[in-house]
């Protein structure tokens, strides 16, 4: 039998405002346990909760940035249910009518483009965080509330991902938005987002969905594609077996990468929503809507193509390119000052990309600023150096500091170009390899790139592989 996975994404991202969602304590990270709480968000009796119009407006920024409608009038209810780190006993969050629907982005797998329905956006405070102290897990549970209150939103998807590929593409999008909107500060290693998933298979052929499973609280894009696979294969299995697919929450274990059963899932019912009486309806006015959508930054699809076609690059370079907002700024200063942007593309790509991985900084971290490397760039362009020097000269600026043409100077490494110069290279070359001569001469043309690789090996990479080429035929045809 064959089956077709179903997933849906619920993304929780944190907003990078400065106070929390409904008073104005800090939203700082790592600050010391409980410093940052104040009598609203713990709950105390008789405080009312105000919202943080910032919050509201980062909530309907990635709306926009969506394609979402804005609802004009939403609210606020209770959801209620007891956690040892939520001290109300409730959560604020969006219920019936939330800031934001009916939305989609675009994902691309495998150079396949595809469209994925967004269900709402809504906005929520976040909970605090029980910890389990090494050694007295069993014992002592403490509870840190500086996170209580936070602003979240929660973008839900539409069950249309079909496989792990999908789902990590969809999530690097969201992310990738979140960052060009400078709404959210995605450090995942610090819970700014946070993915819960459901998974469902449905055999072919059937009419409607399977019986869904969902797993909470996944925090990298490792753990989200794992959980997934894992899920799909286990659920095929149950149901190769004759078995049936249970409705229920289950964990991921990350060590063993496996899901196990952790309760049944609770109905709806179960938090007895109701509207928060402390809260008036949330009004967005049609001028505050203009005034939001007006100050949207260019959004990576659109920066995708408009960089494609400015510079006359790959597709592929320019997706690259732009999948931080960071990378691509670099990017088009380094185009902007150099005279083949081409070249820039792929020199970003490769040789700078890899000294920030491997040095695990961000772009704006990276020493050799755009207009260095693209004056390094046009002296390959200008015929100064060859691109096997060009390396050399970039290693030398990472490590010292210096400009590109500084150290060409002090290496000497200009390119050779004088005519005399390559004809002892090459006679020197011809003498060395009598063999290959006759093999040459008796018809075998195909191996001058051969006598060309030595000749710019011998000359350390500096001869003008043309001019050698000219000299090479000149004497071996002779
Ligand atoms: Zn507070």
């Amino acid at each position: 039998m064959n089956y077709t996975p179903v997933v849906g994404l619920e993304i929780h991202a944190q907003l990078a405002t400065e106070s929390k969602l409904f008073c104005s304590c800090s939203t700082e990270f790592g600050a010391p346990p409980n410093s940052n709480t104040c009598p609203i968000c713990l709950g105390m009796p008789g405080v009312l909760p105000v919202v943080n119009k910032k919050a509201v407006k980062y909530a309907i920024m990635m709306a926009l940035a969506t394609n979402c409608r804005i609802n004009r009038r939403s609210g606020f209810s209770r959801k209620n249910y007891f956690y040892p780190d939520l001290p109300k006993g409730y959560q604020i969050t969006q219920y019936e009518v939330p800031i934001a629907e009916d939305g989609y982005i675009e994902i691309e797998t495998d150079g396949k483009r595809k469209r994925v329905g967004i269900t709402r956006i809504h906005l929520e405070e976040d909970a605090g965080k029980s910890l389990h102290p090494e050694g007295k897990a069993e014992e002592v549970t403490s509870v840190d509330f500086n996170r209580c209150g936070v602003p979240l939103i929660e973008i839900v998807s539409e069950p249309e991902i079909s496989s792990p590929k999908e789902a990590v593409a969809y999530a690097n999008k969201i992310k990738q938005l979140l960052e060009y909107l400078g709404i959210c500060r995605g450090v995942l290693a610090e819970g700014n987002i946070r993915f819960d998933i459901n998974v469902s298979v449905m055999p072919e052929g059937a009419g409607s969905l399977g019986v869904r499973t969902e797993i909470k609280n996944l925090n990298s894009f490792h753990s989200l594609a794992k959980a997934i696979e894992y899920e799909i294969e286990r659920q095929i299995k149950v149901l190769d077996n004759g078995g049936r697919v249970v409705h229920e929450t289950r964990l991921w274990d990350e060590k063993k990468l496996i899901t196990r059963s952790m309760r049944t899932k609770e109905e709806i019912s179960d938090y007895r929503y109701f509207p928060e009486p402390d809260l008036l309806t949330l009004v967005v006015t049609d001028k505050w809507l203009d005034e939001i959508s007006s100050t949207l930054p260019e959004l990576p699809d659109a920066r995708c193509s408009r960089i494609e076609k400015q510079y006359g690059i790959p597709h592929y370079n320019a997706s690259v390119l732009t999948s931080t907002k960071p990378l691509a700024d670099y990017f088009e200063q380094v185009a902007k000052l150099c005279k083949n942007s081409v070249r820039a593309s792929n020199w970003v790509i490769t040789e700078v990309m890899k000294v920030i991985n491997e040095r695990k900084i961000t772009v704006d971290e990276f020493s050799v600023r755009g207009k260095a490397l693209a004056e390094l760039l046009d002296l390959i362009d200008d015929g100064v150096i060859s691109q096997t020097a060009a390396k050399e000269v970039f290693s030398a600026m990472l490590e010292t500091g210096k400009s590109a043409a500084r150290i060409v100077e002090e290496k000497g490494l200009f390119r050779v170009s004088d005519e005399q110069a390559i004809r002892e290279i090459v006679d020197k070359v011809i003498a060395e390899h009598p063999k290959e001569v006759k093999r040459y001469q008796g018809g075998k043309k195909q191996i001058l790139g051969f006598f060309i690789g030595q000749v710019m090996k011998l000359s350390g990479g500096k001869a003008d592989p043309k001019v050698a080429q000219r000299i090479l035929q000149e004497v071996l045809d002779n």
